[in-house]
């Protein structure tokens, strides 16, 4: 039995009387009673030996090999000799084994308990079942959510930030302790009063970490004013990011030079091979299309800068709506960027109808199949809904790529091969992430840093944006100070 006695939880005050096992069920019932020896009272601690009566408890244990087990513990309940304590009988307790009440043993719930923080309700249960222990879902969740969180008497330095239940329906707020990053706690909004009344209860806190959010910045001001306000880095670069993409936006020119630049220089890789960009190189003649989102630019402009006029002239966004018959909320946008935004590009731009297939036309091509109308007739076989004349100019652009002439389909010269470009074309959005060196295009590090040098070369401005942006990226990244 010894072998057997110390596998058991408080395995000192515990004796096994038998031991039963069930090949069929495979379950082990062991049991067990108390052999403890000095017992005191739970409300007065006095000491007593005066035994009342004895009752047994069943508790589910840990699983022995591949035995489920139970133990049937025999516990004694005890007089209180205490003529001053107020409680008469009770129930010995074994600390080492069971908590009062419960009906498993300390741990196995402890099991249970790292099995549902790690897993969840639904998927813990799988593996608890698996593992042999007979537990319920809700019995999962209970144990996780009777866990004590922990204790944090000295916060600090706090970072505050919001979370979503849902995104974009409800938003609460966490609040991490920036000097052991840990959660401290989830408050159930984001609103100022909540996050004030959070840092009333918790008062010697010293410097707070935020967003940009007003609500944040009022509930800190109304809850912590001693506290020192900071943005966190993530937040400065992000702001950083945002920033330098409404700067790009403003040189939309100067991107459309890089396009080409990039394009030319891709043309010819070597006498082999030649890389044909999805981007035309001439710029066809305006369209109807064209010359019309010209001029809606040229109104959006004038009001851009009708607005700033009112504005530095000291009238209200609600006077300037008025005056100009548009709305509070668009004269907001407008006043929000100090220099005037242009359209974002299609996002499809540089893609029509037969980029799908251009793969497939190239391959001929190299094949020796110059005939428009072949591949017009072959791409249409496979789901292409374009016309002949879309075909025909990405055509004559492979033709003029291998310096062949109009209609020309046969060469005596041996032809270089055409391979499509691989680049994605450069738009203000990536390129502000290339600059805070989170390019998610799969171009390497010195194609990047030439990119960038590109951009710097377009214009004083944008050189100077970039560079002030690159010390400011060093300055948060590395914690340069003072440079
Ligand atoms: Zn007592």
């Amino acid at each position: 039995m010894s072998v057997l006695e110390s596998l058991l939880p408080g395995k000192n005050l515990l004796h096994i009387e038998n031991c039963d096992i069930d090949e069929a069920e495979s379950t082990i019932t062991v049991k067990v009673s108390s052999v403890q020896t000095k017992i005191t009272c739970p409300i007065c601690g006095f000491p007593t030996t005066k035994i009342h009566s004895h009752y047994e408890r069943k508790l589910a244990d840990l699983s022995w090999a591949n035995y489920s087990t139970s133990l049937e513990l025999r516990v004694r309940k005890f007089f209180c000799i205490n003529n001053e304590c107020f409680r008469r009988i009770f129930t010995e307790r074994l600390p080492s084994t069971v908590i009062p009440w419960a009906r498993r043993t300390i741990r196995l719930a402890s099991q249970l308990k790292n099995i549902g923080l790690a897993l969840g309700g639904a998927a813990g249960i799988r593996l608890s079942k698996q593992l042999g222990f007979n537990a319920s879902r809700n019995t999962l969740l209970n144990l996780v959510r009777k866990i004590p969180l922990p204790l944090f008497d000295s916060l600090k330095i706090i970072g505050v930030d919001d979370f979503c239940f849902r995104k974009c329906k409800t938003y609460g707020t966490i609040i991490v302790d920036l000097e052991t990053n840990k959660p401290v706690t989830l408050l159930k909004d984001r609103s100022a009063e909540t996050l004030s009344s959070w840092l009333k209860e918790h008062p010697g806190i010293k410097i707070v970490s935020r967003d940009r959010a007003r609500a944040y910045e009022k509930g800190i001001k109304e809850g912590a004013p001693e506290a020192i306000q900071v943005a966190d880095r993530f937040h400065l670069l992000q702001n950083l990011a945002q920033t330098l993409y409404e700067v790009f936006g403003i040189h939309s020119k100067e991107f459309k030079e890089i396009e080409k630049i990039r394009n030319q220089s891709s043309v010819v890789k070597d006498e082999e091979n030649i890389v044909v960009s999805t981007i035309p190189t001439l710029a066809p003649a305006p369209t109807k299309q064209q010359k019309k989102a010209e001029q809606r630019r040229t109104r959006r402009f004038e009001k851009y800068q009708k607005i700033w006029e009112l504005h530095s002239q000291g009238w209200s966004a609600k006077a300037i709506a008025k005056k100009l018959g548009i709305g509070c909320t668009t004269v907001f946008r407008y006043l929000r960027n100090p220099t005037f935004i242009e359209r974002r590009g299609r996002s499809d731009k540089g893609r029509s109808l037969v980029t799908p297939y251009q793969d497939y036309i190239i391959k001929r091509w190299n094949e020796g199949c110059r005939e428009t109308k072949t591949l017009f007739e072959e791409i249409k076989q496979q789901g292409f809904s374009g016309s002949y004349t879309t075909v025909s100019r990405y055509t004559t652009r492979l033709r003029e790529c291998q310096g062949l002439k109009k209609r020309q389909r046969y060469s005596t010269k041996r032809l270089p091969k055409i391979i499509k470009p691989s680049k994605k074309p450069l738009t203000p959005y990536s390129a502000a992430w290339l600059i805070l060196g989170r390019s998610d295009e799969e171009i390497s590090k010195s194609e990047q840093e030439e990119l960038i040098v590109l951009l710097k070369a377009q214009s004083p401005s944008l050189k100077e944006g970039i560079e002030l942006a690159q010390k400011f990226i060093s300055l948060v990244r590395q914690n340069k100070y003072g440079n």
